[in-house]
């Protein structure tokens, strides 16, 4: 078996299209977002009014990062210190740090079978601790039965404030994820659905939760500028009590960002064929277990996870360095030292009173991770998993 020699960090080049619009803000010197001649819309003006059409939703944010558009979410829809937010044990590190840096208390709540939130943890969790707030996270795309949230939501009165980082362009019952909750953060950081390096986009249909987003971001009073925002008479209510966390996008980015956006359903689809080939063909390798998929739900394929039940935390630690040594990069979500992109909860000590969360370990630790970036073709992908199952062998 011959090694596999494309790099899994390698994302699609920056299009023809979007250089030349960055080239041209460049050459306008005009890069922070509010630098425009009077009346003109800048390229990030532009972008918030994209997405928010793209989305469906009323008002959009764009923001230095995903990790910063959660921590405004939080903030503008009114977590203050020491209340409890409950969010998902299986998510990416900056989801619990937006909670820490707001001065919320972190509840993680249990991991089902399937990669989702557990909901009978998550009701449990509800009830025990009195939480006004739930930041759902999609965690590596897996979205849980939005109908059972909605109603869990109401049920316990949660405001809900989802983690899209990787369900752009993902809908749950033909509805587009991040227009379920009150207020939904995305992420455009090189490894997401659009990418402009770094990057965050915030949306929701509340226009006071927007002209709080607005003011946190850093608008230097320039809110009446804005095109995906509420009429500059609610910016009246909260401005001179909100302050200023300055993390506003620039121009430049922004600029890289609207072509993407023009594109991203056909990527998504690009995403889908290569997916639906690695999900083929290792559902069929025996010792392989892939989650069931709703039907409602209609994921985006960036990314692939699957567990190996059967297999022993050593053997999954070969496994990977075996499949590494053959230039298929694979994580795994079981060790105990955090690494990379990959942490398991138990290495966020800095949470208080941090929960023990039994059913999550076990779950994580069988379950193994692999990113797909487009640059893969299908056959690729064929390579990919017939070097995965020939590695399993041999654990
Ligand atoms: C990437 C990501 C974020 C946001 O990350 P940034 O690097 O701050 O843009 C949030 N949640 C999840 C699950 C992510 O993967």
């Amino acid at each position: 078996m011959s090694a596999f020699d494309k790099l899994f960090t390698q994302q699609e080049p920056i299009s023809e299209l979007a250089i030349q619009k960055a080239i041209m803000v460049m050459e306008s010197g005009r890069l922070h977002r509010y630098n425009s001649a009077a009346g003109e819309p800048t390229e990030t003006d532009l972008l918030e009014q994209e997405f928010a059409d793209y989305l469906g939703s009323r008002y959009c944010l764009a923001c230095t990062s995903g990790g910063f558009s959660l921590q405004i979410a939080l903030r503008s829809v009114g977590v203050q210190p020491s209340d409890v937010v409950l969010s998902n044990g299986f998510t990416l590190a900056p989801v619990p740090g937006a909670i820490h840096n707001v001065g919320g208390h972190v509840v993680l709540v249990e991991t089902a079978k399937d990669y989702t939130i557990d909901l009978d943890d998550l009701c449990k969790k509800a009830e025990e601790s009195g939480a006004r707030f739930l930041l759902l996270s999609h965690m590596r795309g897996h979205i849980a039965n939005m109908d059972s949230i909605m109603e869990i939501c109401e049920r316990y009165r949660l405001c809900l404030i989802e983690d899209c980082a990787h369900t752009l362009g993902a809908q749950w019952d033909g509805q587009q994820s991040g227009a379920f909750g009150q207020v939904s953060c995305f992420s455009t950081q090189t490894y997401k659905h659009l990418n402009s390096g770094e990057g965050g986009l915030l949306i929701t249909d509340d226009e006071v939760v927007m002209a709080k987003a607005i003011m946190y971001s850093g608008s230097y009073m320039h809110y009446h500028r804005h095109l995906a925002a509420p009429a500059p008479s609610v910016f009246e209510q909260i401005r001179l009590e909100t302050p200023n966390f300055s993390g506003r996008m620039d121009n430049l980015r922004a600029a890289v960002l609207r072509p993407q956006l023009e594109v991203l359903d056909q990527k998504c689809h690009n995403w889908n064929k290569l997916y639906g080939v690695l999900d083929t063909k290792l559902r069929q390798v025996k010792d392989i277990w892939l989650p069931p998929r709703s039907e409602k739900e209609s994921f985006v394929g960036s990314s692939i996870q699957f567990s190996l039940l059967t297999k022993s935390p050593h053997e999954i630690e070969t496994f990977v360095k075996k499949c590494a040594d053959k230039g298929v990069t694979i994580s795994w979500f079981g060790a105990n030292e955090p690494k990379g992109y990959t942490s398991r909860y138990d290495s966020w000590q800095y949470i208080s009173n941090l929960n023990d969360l039994p059913k999550t370990r076990q779950i994580l630790s069988t379950m193994c991770d692999m990113r797909i970036p487009l640059t893969f073709t299908q056959e690729d992908c064929v390579t990919i998993a017939s070097i995965i199952a020939d590695t399993l062998k041999l654990v």
